[in-house]
């Protein structure tokens, strides 16, 4: 006799996306952080203890979220980035499937503090404030139920809160690794937003030591390389090539290592599309051909490069955690990177612009 066919519970199909996007203490971070960001913070605070296992928070100065919507905002499939499949052909921000925060709520112990910015308050809001509370808590009870929302004190913002990942999950708990390497994994996700994003202040710590500390750039060309010069080791600023190439629709820009600054590794490999960090094959073959003349095969280029399109020439919807795109034309963005480099690095190597390369 087979199992009569049934409909799963809201918590279960939860658990189940969770294994799309929540991999590990890392893919908490990238979700939590992308909302900070789709919230237009100036500002992230991330902490983390034990590798992000036991503990992670991550606080922004965002437009926080309204008291009422505290609840949706935990809901399968509640989002205020999209309403009509039309919005999905431009996808404008990090987010959009409306399942990161259910779907890191039904494996782990979460709690979401918001309170809205000033300039945003509705009349409501100033009402609830003026009777003294300014912030509101929402908790997930073990068993998916909503505890609250309940005041508490908060700045202007939002901060995540999630303890004991995959604590009823004990299968995938059994994947996480020591808490050296998962916190390797939050530092790398960190690296790489904060290197899309040098507009916003970010503070990274570990078991209460400070990671990185990184201030706001404030617009100079300057700060924005002493950012790069953090994150990927001085000197990175001094042996770059600067690119700013653009096309119809096409725009390329960013840093490219010399090709005598290359690496014996592929670690400093750093493209983004519409400000989304994603691996392509297409795009990494368009790198690698344009530095075939000038990089000895064993090598391998630096790079931090953004390319941004308009969004109806790029598809994001094609994985849920988000690293994958489809480009419409992939043939004519494959050339224009190809070209655009290629331009840029027998300008920059064989020019004599750069007279200070030995
Ligand atoms: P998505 O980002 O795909 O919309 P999420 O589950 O990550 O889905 O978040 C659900 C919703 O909660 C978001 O659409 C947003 O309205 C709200 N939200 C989440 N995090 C924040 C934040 N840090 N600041 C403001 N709003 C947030
Ligand atoms: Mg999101």
């Amino acid at each position: 006799m087979s199992n009569p066919i049934r409909i799963l519970s809201d918590h279960l199909v939860n658990q189940i996306a969770a294994g799309e996007v929540v991999e590990r203490p890392a893919s908490v971070i990238k979700e939590l952080i992308e909302n900070s960001l789709d919230a237009g913070c100036a500002r992230l605070e991330i902490d983390v203890e034990q590798g992000g296992i036991k503990r992670l928070r991550v606080r922004d100065d965002g437009r926080g979220i309204p008291r009422d919507q505290l609840a949706l905002a935990l809901a399968r499939h509640a989002t205020s980035k999209l309403t009509e499949l039309a919005d999905l052909e431009a996808v404008g921000t990090l987010g959009f499937r409306g399942e990161a925060l259910p779907s890191i709520a039904s494996v782990s112990r979460l709690t979401l503090i918001s309170r809205v910015r000033p300039d945003l308050e509705s009349d409501a809001d100033t009402t609830e404030r003026a009777a003294g509370d300014s912030a509101w808590e929402v908790a997930v009870a073990i068993d998916g139920r909503l505890e609250g929302p309940r005041p508490a004190a908060h700045p202007p913002g939002t901060s995540v809160e999630v303890r004991d990942l995959f604590f009823n999950t004990p299968a995938r708990r059994k994947f996480l690794r020591t808490e050296k390497t998962e916190f390797d994994h939050v530092d790398q996700v960190v690296r790489r937003l904060a290197l899309a994003r040098p507009d916003v202040a970010l503070e990274l710590r570990h078991n209460g030591r400070v990671v990185h500390q990184l201030p706001a750039a404030d617009g100079r060309p300057e700060s924005v390389l002493a950012r790069l010069d953090r994150l990927l080791g001085s000197g990175f600023a001094e042996q770059s090539l600067e690119i700013d190439a653009s096309a119809v629709d096409l725009r390329l820009h960013g840093w490219v290592r010399r090709p005598a600054f290359s690496r014996s590794q592929a670690d400093q490999q750093f493209f983004y599309v519409n400000g989304r960090l994603i691996r392509d094959r297409l795009i990494t073959h368009a790198i690698r051909q344009a530095f075939s003349d000038f990089l000895h095969q064993a090598r391998h280029p630096g790079y931090v490069l953004f390319l941004d399109l308009p969004p109806r020439l790029v598809d994001v919807n094609v994985h849920p955690a988000k690293h994958e795109v489809r480009f419409r034309e992939s043939r004519q963005v494959h050339d224009f990177i190809q070209r655009a480099l290629q331009r840029r690095l027998a300008h920059g190597v064989l020019g004599g612009v750069v007279s200070d390369e030995s």
